[in-house]
């Protein structure tokens, strides 16, 4: 039986009722169920703020857009970022005119904070963190950076759904939060996320900013009754990037699941862990002190990835690579060269099965697969 990187698993039936409520009450788009899930997740984060979105990216794009304005900040002010993550990260800072610079990773392959402090310029004016499969690396570290000197701390939390660092959801003090609940993602729906803004008046602007930059809130006030519906401002141009209740109804079964999900990802890595510890050509990715992944992922390095990939493909075993150096890519190359551990990272990480649906054996199955190839 083949075994694939990502299965999601989908509680069809309870899905299925709550997206029937949608169809049988004739509302599938922006309320009703968007509202149910913004309030969910919050109670679930304990994040003071939470807008339903189309996807994670859009989301970056918002965040970086709207601080642009919010604060004055000029194009090709900058933003400092990783190259080891997925392109929506860099992509956003670029669709709000702003200018990626690339720190470094660690261990963790995360940002590390010592190259983070290297890139800062009296440009600099944002940060963004990629928790890279759930994990929050020196996280702390970068927060305190950010903090001494008025840097906004974006944080791309596509893979943190349910990390816990000191008890606490992540995400609570960085300026805003965004998740993904990609079809792939911890809590999956088909297409949809959340951004968590921590300031009040920013959650409400990107509340236009998803509607293309509607204002009903005057007129609502006004207007007890539905006659002045379409007696709305327009005050900026906005986007249409706000989610839907069919993805809200999905995410709201789903959510109810995160947890015991969760906490099956970490026993997976757990035995992956005690698998392959102490081999000597295999080095696993370790979480941070004090931090309870939502374990997206569980990576690994060897020296010989490629053939490894090469070798377990041929066993019917699918693994991915999160990710290439973003330098690598031709739209980033003006940073080839300048993050040494990233590009070491990119040529020798792997990222095993984990997902749902394995079991103990397919662990072991695919641990020893791995020690008898890895070189
Ligand atoms: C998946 C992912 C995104 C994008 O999420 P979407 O919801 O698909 O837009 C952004 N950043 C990282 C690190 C991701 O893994």
């Amino acid at each position: 039986m083949a075994i694939q990187l990502f299965v999601p698993n989908f509680r069809v039936e309870e899905c299925l009722a709550e997206i029937r409520e949608c169809l049988e009450k004739g509302w599938t788009g922006l309320g009703f169920k968007t509202v149910e899930i913004e309030t969910a997740w919050k109670e679930y984060t304990q994040l003071p703020h939470a807008h339903f979105l189309n996807s994670n990216t859009v989301g970056l794009h918002l965040a970086f857009e709207l601080f642009k304005s919010k604060f004055g900040w000029n194009d090709d002010d900058e933003v400092i970022t990783t190259p080891l993550t997925f392109v929506s990260t860099n992509h956003a800072i670029l669709y709000a005119g702003l200018k990626p610079v690339f720190a470094d990773v660690d261990d963790y392959l995360c940002l590390d904070p010592d190259s983070v402090i290297k890139r800062i310029t009296p440009r600099t004016k944002a940060l963004i963190f990629v928790g890279i499969g759930g994990n929050s690396g020196q996280y702390e570290k970068i927060l305190e950076i950010c903090r001494a000197r008025n840097i906004k701390l974006v944080l791309d939390a596509a893979h943190m759904s349910g990390t816990r660092v000191g008890g606490k959801h992540i995400g609570n003090d960085a300026d805003v939060t965004v998740f993904s609940f990609q079809a792939v993602k911890n809590l999956p729906t088909a297409d949809s996320g959340m951004i968590c803004f921590k300031e009040a008046d920013d959650d409400e602007r990107v509340r236009k900013l998803t509607w293309l930059g509607i204002n009903k809130d005057t007129y609502a006030r006004t207007a007890s009754q539905s006659a002045y519906k379409w007696m709305y401002d327009v005050e900026e141009v906005g986007y249409k990037y706000h989610g839907n209740s069919i993805m809200a109804a999905i995410a709201l079964v789903q959510l109810k699941y995160l947890d015991i999900d969760n906490a099956y990802r970490r026993q997976l890595a757990t035995w992956y862990g005690q698998n392959l510890k102490d081999r000597n050509n295999v080095a696993v990715v370790q979480t941070a002190q004090g931090c309870e992944s939502a374990q997206h992922l569980l990576q690994i390095r060897v020296q010989n990835r490629d053939a490894l990939m090469i070798a377990l493909n041929e066993h019917d075993i699918f693994p991915g690579v999160h990710y290439r150096d973003n330098t690598d890519y031709r739209m980033y190359a003006f940073a080839q060269g300048t993050c040494p551990n990233a590009a070491g990272a990119s040529k020798e990480i792997i990222s095993l099965p984990m997902h749902l649906r394995m079991t103990k054996s397919d662990v072991d199955r695919i641990s020893e697969l791995v020690v008898k190839y890895a070189q």
